[in-house]
């Protein structure tokens, strides 16, 4: 399979199917704890990176074959090897998705294009929507996002206060806190209003455990963990 990976089973989402919609790695982020390595072509150019029609082409015969998996699947997800929401054409994958399965769709993203209307617009076909944000300060998202130039944090949270507006389905919005980089608590209060406002279904704290885009990334530990999950308040999970 080119484009599919997985099944997975993750304690975020459960057991699910992984489609990528650009190539290795395309991304607007260039995020110090990555997993998938540097960001070799950082661009905010959305384009049909990989074909569509290639990759329901591929889900129609994984699918077909693999019917005895399917059925314990809980999600499709796009996410993969950049970020999804960089393929301009990811709000028809999700229509045809829905066309060939049952199975609920998430989308994970960076939420860098959730201040686009169109953007929005597509993403409003998935069940589950899984954004990141990392810091609420440009200069500590600059620090430990290193996005493209031009990409603006106010800009994103705005974008994640439109997309609680307007979307059904569910959002469950994700922190990686780096040791010494955005684990601060003066850090933390500002990211509790934030999220207050954002209002999410649920906040996931994620802290790097694998090997990082990095090196001398660290995870926060259980116990500051812990600390930030009490001052964060109701419907925050340490992952
Ligand atoms: S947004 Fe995701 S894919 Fe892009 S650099 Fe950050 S962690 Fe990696």
């Amino acid at each position: 399979m080119k484009y599919l990976y997985g099944p997975v089973k993750s304690r975020r989402i459960g057991y699910s199917l992984g489609i990528s919609l650009t190539s290795y790695k395309t991304c607007n982020f260039d995020c110090i704890y990555c997993q998938l390595g540097k960001t070799n072509n950082k661009t905010t150019e959305r384009r049909e990176y990989i074909k569509v029609s290639a990759i329901v082409d591929e889900l129609k015969f994984w699918l077909g074959s693999k019917k005895d998996i399917t059925q314990s699947l809980e999600y499709i997800t796009l996410s993969g090897s950049g970020e999804p929401t960089l393929n301009n054409k990811f709000g028809e994958l999700i229509l045809e998705i829905k066309k060939l399965t049952n199975l609920k769709v998430a989308v994970f993203t960076n939420a860098a294009f959730l201040s686009d209307k169109e953007v929005r617009r597509q993403i409003a076909g998935a069940d589950l929507i899984v954004p990141s944000l990392d810091a609420v300060t440009q200069e500590l998202f600059v620090k430990i996002d290193r996005p493209q130039v031009g990409i603006n944090i106010e800009d994103i949270i705005n974008g994640l206060i439109a997309l609680r507006r307007e979307f059904r389905g569910k959002i469950w919005l994700e922190v990686m806190l780096v040791k010494g980089v955005n684990d601060d608590i003066r850090h933390i209060r500002k990211l509790k209003k934030i999220i207050a406002s954002i209002n999410p279904d649920k906040v996931q704290l994620n802290s790097p455990v694998r090997t990082t885009a990095e090196a001398g990334v660290l995870a926060v530990a259980k116990s500051k963990l812990k600390k930030i999950k009490e001052i964060l308040g109701e419907n925050v999970e340490i992952f």
